[in-house]
């Protein structure tokens, strides 16, 4: 399916228009939104930065990106002809496939009329007196909504590293985020990738196999299992079509939102033997089924240290320079805490002649100069630089609207010490604004179509519920939010994740609060909570005020 360009709205003008709901974001969030709201009356609008439909996937088109959940189950399960006229290729499948996908989805729902393309949100404004939100845009856009529901994504705010000389530099400059859509042709070329996080670990094998010489810079190793893809096969597809219900239904009441085989001992109470076959299986499968070998490995950091040992050791074996596997080996935080990347040839590719592994913990980088890169120990020439560094994640796309609630409060400023929200959807203080896998929801740490989904549900009923009620507002109390804020760290902290200095914590971002984001309670619980909350009228939130609605 050809991917749709841009369909922008005249910019520049003023919208005169009043929408029922503005949707930031036209990523997998903002379509379902879109889809669910038409289907449900509300007149909506879509704003997306971007130039076309698909968010991270129309963002993220470097060199061997595709996703590390499953196809079959990263994808929407809310319309059953969807699930049966789209066939995934690859048990992993890869960026344009599932950018395909997306579009498939836009032009089947015929979601693009909503959507105004090369817009970026500047500012949402809650105007106290009118019970609406107004919404700039960076096209002069000014819309007021009743609604305005942030679908603008965990992982969209790309992150380029603060190094001196940066600016200097004379080669081409890639961040893996903003890839750019004509591909880049590495042949023959000295090029850099800093940064050893999934992006990176995706990208290498790739970039490697056609520069003439690679440099990866490495600040901090990662673990990384094999993903083991291939052709999907008639079987998987025939077993998964025959079981859908149930297996959308396992997904759902999970505790990370995809099917995995769950166990039932710990790491520590099976003898080592055992415990090297299942970590071997597990590893043969591929994907995240080694994280779910034993009940504690997430939380005992003796049982961890044993599923840590074993991918170290595999390590040691695919890499044939010991001093080169030592030093690709983590040793500073539990497996798991930081996000596990699912790979093709990572390691492996180490073992090729043209590429070098630069340790930044031995020799941190001082600058980058007009030439290329210079660390502490040598200076390396580059025609490229590929900044594989990630995200301001969870947080930054919010943070770079200037959102402000009641009183003109900024969330920026309620956010200074860490996010802070009710069930990871609503933050007291803004009504009627929702954040769709917000910080305080399963989001990163699950199949996130599944979570995408839930929230999308959850905030649809809600915005009909409050119609049918003649109700204007939704609002979360400030005890809620804080009962709620003190959960989700209680439970955090009764994990190993805090341990880690990830992005999980805030800590790839400098001068960020350290603060564990997700929700790490269960996809299954957490959606249990949301909709008892709602069947509770909404308890937790103050609804109010009669309301009249075209
Ligand atoms: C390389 C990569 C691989 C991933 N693989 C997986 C995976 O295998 N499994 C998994 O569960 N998750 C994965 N993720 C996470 C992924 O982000 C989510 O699965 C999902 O795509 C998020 O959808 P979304 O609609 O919430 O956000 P996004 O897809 O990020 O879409 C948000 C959209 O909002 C737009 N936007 C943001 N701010 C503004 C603004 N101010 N104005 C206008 N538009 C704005 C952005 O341009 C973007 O298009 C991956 C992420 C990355 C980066």
């Amino acid at each position: 399916m050809s991917e749709v360009r841009a369909r922008t709205l005249p910019s520049g003008v003023s919208d005169p228009g009043a929408v029922d709901a503005v949707i930031v974001g036209a990523g997998f969030a903002g379509l379902y939104m879109l889809h669910r709201l038409r289907g449900l009356g509300f007149s909506t609008r879509v704003y997306e930065a971007g130039s076309g439909v698909g968010g991270t996937w129309f963002w993220n088109r470097y060199p061997g990106a595709r996703c590390d959940v499953e196809s079959l189950e990263y994808s929407y399960s809310f319309s059953d002809e969807l699930q049966s006229d789209w066939k995934w290729t690859e048990r992993y499948a890869s960026q344009p496939e599932i950018l395909s996908y997306l579009n498939h989805v836009a032009e089947r729902f015929d979601l693009h009329r909503s959507i105004q393309f090369e817009t970026r949100v500047t500012a949402a404004t809650f105007d106290e007196a009118a019970n609406r939100w107004i919404i700039r845009t960076d096209r002069g856009d000014r819309v007021s909504a009743r609604f305005c529901i942030m679908a603008t994504g965990c992982l969209s705010a790309a992150k380029i590293p603060e190094l001196e000389g940066i600016e200097t530099f004379k080669g081409k400059r890639y961040h893996t985020g903003h890839w750019p859509h004509e591909g880049v042709d590495f042949t023959g070329q000295t090029v850099g990738v800093i940064g050893t996080g999934s992006s990176a670990i995706q990208s290498i094998p790739e970039i490697a196999r056609q520069a003439k010489q690679l440099f990866v810079f490495q600040r901090t190793p990662n673990f990384s299992v094999p993903a083991h893809n291939a052709p999907l096969s008639a079987d998987v597809i025939q077993d998964w079509n025959a079981n859908l219900a149930s297996y959308r239904n396992m997904e759902r009441t999970s505790a990370f939102g995809f099917m995995h085989e769950p166990s039932t001992k710990g790491a520590l109470e099976v003898a080592p033997e055992e415990r090297q076959r299942e970590y071997e299986t597990r590893w043969q499968r591929g994907g995240f089924h080694l994280i779910g070998a034993f009940t504690d490995i997430l939380v005992s950091k003796d049982a961890n240290d044993t599923a840590a040992a074993f991918v170290r050791s595999k390590i040691r074996g695919i890499v044939r320079d010991p001093a080169v596997a030592e030093a690709l080996m983590p040793t500073s935080y539990p497996i798991g805490t930081k996000r596990l990347c699912v790979d093709t040839h990572y390691f492996a590719t180490f073992n090729r002649s043209n590429v070098t592994l630069v340790d930044l913990q031995a020799s941190p980088i001082e600058a980058v100069t007009t030439a290329g890169v210079r660390t502490s120990a040598a200076e390396y020439s580059l025609d490229s630089i590929v900044f594989a560094t990630g995200f301001d994640a969870m947080t930054g796309a919010l943070s770079n609207i200037d959102i402000r609630g009641r009183a003109g409060v900024a969330l920026k400023q309620k956010w200074y010490e860490g996010p802070r929200t009710y069930l990871g959807i609503m933050v007291a203080g803004f009504p009627n604004l929702f954040t769709i896998t917000g910080p305080g929801s399963p989001s990163v740490l699950s199949n996130m179509v599944v979570s995408i989904e839930q929230h999308v549900d959850w905030i649809a009923d809600c915005l009909a519920h409050l119609r049918e009620h003649r109700l204007a507002l939704i609002e979360a109390t400030l005890d809620a939010e804080n009962a709620w804020v003190t959960h989700v760290n209680d439970v955090g902290h009764q994990t190993l994740f805090p341990l880690a200095n990830s992005w999980y914590m805030g800590a790839n971002i400098p001068g960020k609060p350290r603060v564990f984001m997700p929700y790490i309670g269960g996809v299954g619980p957490y959606r249990q909570k949301c909709d008892e909350v709602a069947a509770k009228g909404y308890e937790g939130f103050i609804l109010s005020q009669a309301a009249t609605y075209a």
